[in-house]
């Protein structure tokens, strides 16, 4: 090496990088059954070039990171920044989903929109100090005609923040308010006019499930050209069909945009082979699955004074097995939903190592956190990080075997350009 010191602030080579197996390809080099360390190049804040580290003099500042865990930047997929930091100020939340629904209705009357911007904020920074880059939140729109309070104050801050995270937009309506047509169509204008970063959504779950109703939603959103993002069997019902019809629908009508579906916790329900089926006909349309492990966990099989069952989470190996884009995502955040979370997809993600008995967590699932072309319409291509915005993670403490433990502490690269020191042992002077 030729010993060249990087600017703490950013580094042109990071050396000795340890990637995750999914961003490599197959072709990459292994040791011992790992990935080789990676040598990433970046010029004007992006990632130019990964290839295998080698004997070859550096001619640029480095930061040699020494076997450093390194993830691109995190998309949270699914989150409520309306709701979130609710709960300290909400009594007698009862069990269960519908319970916290029925305590964070109460509590909406208190809202206003000073409220509302100071608690979606601190998601915001909180969700921006951890490395994500790309922010989904879903907004509660129980009423067709006004906007509600949440939305436009959202709305702004996604124009505030854009550059640091893009925040995305979700009306979630319930789905039975569109069984009038027109109510699909009103809503969906005023979500086109929010901007491009705004989605049509419902919440499809068997209390007020309605087959025509996601039609017209459906409909309603091919004709703004907006995609869809949609509360989908949040329940442990082998009867819920929500998802079956958003795939049979959906192709019917050959739509054009993203579709993804959040929760699905259904098919853990159902019977395998019924399970199975709807999952092959989730990879015909195709749909994003959005697992959200952590209030899965937290509210199905939700009793009070008796211990779970059942774990709520979603058939996450079968649908990858079968191509499906998946992700998981943080949910509710310190409302009656889910009393604890900080923004931060690796919680969400080693709930989800657990709740689905994940192996290799960091080389075959940390994807899962990481692909932002999964919300992109399109058929995802393989992944890779040269081309992209060296917006990136590492985790100094960490190892592949135990992640996402040890991962509290991370260097983020926003541009190619730290926001905080790096550990010093990264920037002294190489020896050859
Ligand atoms: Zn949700």
């Amino acid at each position: 090496m030729s010993g060249l010191r990087a600017s703490p602030a950013a580094p042109q080579q990071l050396l000795n990088a340890r990637l995750p197996a999914w961003l490599l390809g197959d072709a990459w080099p292994r040791h011992e059954g790992a990935p080789a360390l990676a040598r990433v190049q970046i010029e004007g804040g992006r990632v130019v070039s990964v290839v295998p580290m080698d004997a070859a003099p550096c001619t640029a500042p480095a930061w040699d990171v020494g076997g450093t865990l390194l993830l691109p930047a995190f998309v949270d997929a699914h989150v409520h920044l309306d709701k979130a930091f609710t709960l300290s100020r909400i009594t007698g939340v009862q069990p269960g989903l519908l319970g916290a629904i029925e305590a964070s209705s109460r509590d909406v009357p208190t809202w206003t929109p000073e409220d509302i911007r100071t608690r979606a904020t601190r998601g915001l920074q909180w969700a921006h100090e951890c490395g994500t880059t790309r922010l989904r939140t879903h907004v509660n729109w129980s009423e067709i005609g006004p906007l509600p309070m949440a939305w436009p104050v959202l709305a702004e801050l996604s124009r505030q923040w854009g550059g640091r995270v893009l925040l995305e937009l979700v009306s979630l309506t319930k789905l039975i308010s569109f069984a009038d047509a027109a109510n699909a169509r009103t809503v969906a204008a005023q979500v086109k006019a929010t901007g491009p970063h705004a989605l049509l959504g419902g919440f499809v779950h068997s209390s007020n499930w309605d087959r025509p109703s996601l039609a017209h939603l459906l409909d309603a959103a091919a004709a703004q050209d907006l995609d869809v993002d949609l509360h989908t069997d949040e329940e442990l019902n082998p009867e819920a069909h929500g998802l079956l019809a958003v795939a049979e629908l959906s192709r019917a009508m050959g739509f054009a945009g993203r579709i993804v579906c959040g929760h699905v916790c259904a098919l853990a329900a159902m019977p395998e082979s019924q399970a199975l089926a709807v999952l092959d006909a989730v990879a015909r349309a195709p749909i994003t699955l959005v697992s959200l492990p952590i209030t899965n966990l937290l509210l199905q099989d939700a009793v009070t004074g008796r211990t779970p069952r059942q774990r709520g989470i979603t058939l996450v190996k079968e649908a990858r097995a079968r191509g499906i884009p998946l992700l998981f995502a943080s949910d509710n955040v310190q409302d009656p939903f889910c009393p604890v979370g900080s923004f931060d997809p690796l919680e969400a993600f080693a709930a989800g190592v657990l709740a689905a008995q994940l192996d290799a967590p960091f080389d075959r699932w940390s994807d899962t956190l990481c692909r932002h072309d999964f919300l992109a319409r399109g058929r995802p291509g393989p992944a890779s990080l040269a081309g992209q915005p060296a917006d990136l993670l590492l985790f100094p403490d960490a190892d592949a075997t135990g992640f996402p433990s040890r991962t509290a502490r991370r260097v983020v690269l926003r541009a190619g350009v730290a926001d905080s020191a790096p550990p010093a042992a990264w920037l002294a002077p190489a020896t050859a």
